[in-house]
């Protein structure tokens, strides 16, 4: 089977995680019999810094071509490169998972839940304009989007049959229109899916309830800042932005990327843990299975080879471990053939 990504390396440790991450789709390609087309295309500061475009056309248009796009964190140059790749593609679901991993220092082993945040307006719309004595953003907040958003979560809901269990999570008490139009389409949408369980929460609220008592959600929907924010506080509760992987999710296409940004802190010391972009490229293939590719089983090779790793001890120091980068790709590689 032929499967054309487009891959986007990125800034910061993105080059090292996508090396580490290569090194197991090279290992998938020979389990699996797949043929994985990887077409490197620029985006990002350097991109930025070499071309004078962060995202450049040419990006664009191979992506669009791709059968999807597998990307690392870009630096400073984010909101030129993914908040518009998704607008233009309208990849209007970002879809973040947070599972109990074994033998990760989680704060509990029961926690299952998946935030399905909008992702195409709100704040990130990208009004913002200068008043006299400071500035000013516009928070774009339509009924297509929310009901779209909507509609994906409760499907999802259905879905991953779990708790079956829709959570919006809003601040309408004080954003009263922009809230009030997302919260209104989320109750209408709640009315056609009788088999899912709904409610609303505060942000602030949700935020606290996240580390209060985090098995007790099941899908979290919510807009683009909120849910941009909640996303890294729920990574923290199971093993950190290492392991926290992500996927934009349109109708036609689909990118996904760790969610975590480019880490300047640690970038070149080989300790950063490709494991975020490994289970971004495991969603990947659950995308790609959903729209008729046989590769579920590509899927739960990862799961397992991760799992199976992460069981004998072997992590990169931000899970406790002295494995370097490098050195987890081929862990995980080597596992995928035995
Ligand atoms: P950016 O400005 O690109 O968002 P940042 O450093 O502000 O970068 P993140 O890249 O999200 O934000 O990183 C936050 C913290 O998490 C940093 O201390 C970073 O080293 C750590 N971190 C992020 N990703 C990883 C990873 N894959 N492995 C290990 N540590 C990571």
């Amino acid at each position: 089977m032929n499967i054309d990504i487009a891959l986007i390396r990125g800034d910061g440790i993105g080059p090292e995680i996508s090396e580490a991450t290569l090194e197991v789709l090279r290992a998938l390609e020979q389990k699996f019999r797949l043929q994985l087309n990887i077409i490197e295309v620029e985006a990002g500061d350097r991109c930025l810094a070499k071309n004078g475009r962060a995202l450049p056309e040419e990006t664009v248009e191979i992506i669009r071509k791709s059968d999807v796009c597998l990307k690392a964190p870009v630096g400073k140059s984010a909101a030129e490169v993914i908040v518009k790749l998704r607008q233009m593609l309208n990849l209007y679901g970002n879809v973040r998972p947070t599972i109990s991993m074994p033998y990760v220092n989680c704060l509990r082993d029961d926690i299952d839940f998946v935030i399905v945040r909008e992702n195409t307006e709100g704040l990130y719309k990208g009004y913002e304009f200068d008043v006299e004595d400071g500035a000013a953003a516009i928070r774009v907040i339509t009924k297509k989007a929310s009901s779209r958003i909507a509609e994906y979560a409760f499907r999802m809901a259905e879905s991953r049959n779990k708790m079956k269990k829709v959570i919006a999570v809003h601040k309408a008490n004080v954003m009263k229109k922009t809230c009030g139009v997302f919260l209104r389409s989320c109750y209408d949408v709640a009315k056609k899916y009788s088999g899912v369980e709904f409610s609303d929460m505060l942000v602030d609220a949700a935020a606290m309830n996240l580390i209060r008592q985090p098995q007790t959600f099941d899908v979290i929907l919510t807009t683009n800042m909120f849910g941009d924010i909640l996303s890294d506080e729920a990574a923290q509760l199971t093993g950190g932005l290492g392991l926290a992987a992500s996927g934009n999710i349109g109708d036609e296409m689909a990118i996904f990327e760790p969610v975590h940004g480019s880490a300047p802190d640690i970038v070149g010391k080989e300790k950063s843990n490709p494991l975020s972009m490994i289970l971004s490229a495991k969603m990947m293939f659950e995308w790609l299975a959903t729209r008729g590719s046989q590769v579920s089983e590509v899927s739960r090779s990862i799961n397992e080879s991760v799992k199976h790793v992460l069981a004998s001890g072997k992590t990169t120091p931000d899970l406790g471990g002295s494995l370097s980068t490098e050195e987890m790709g081929k862990e995980i590689a080597r596992q995928i053939f035995s």
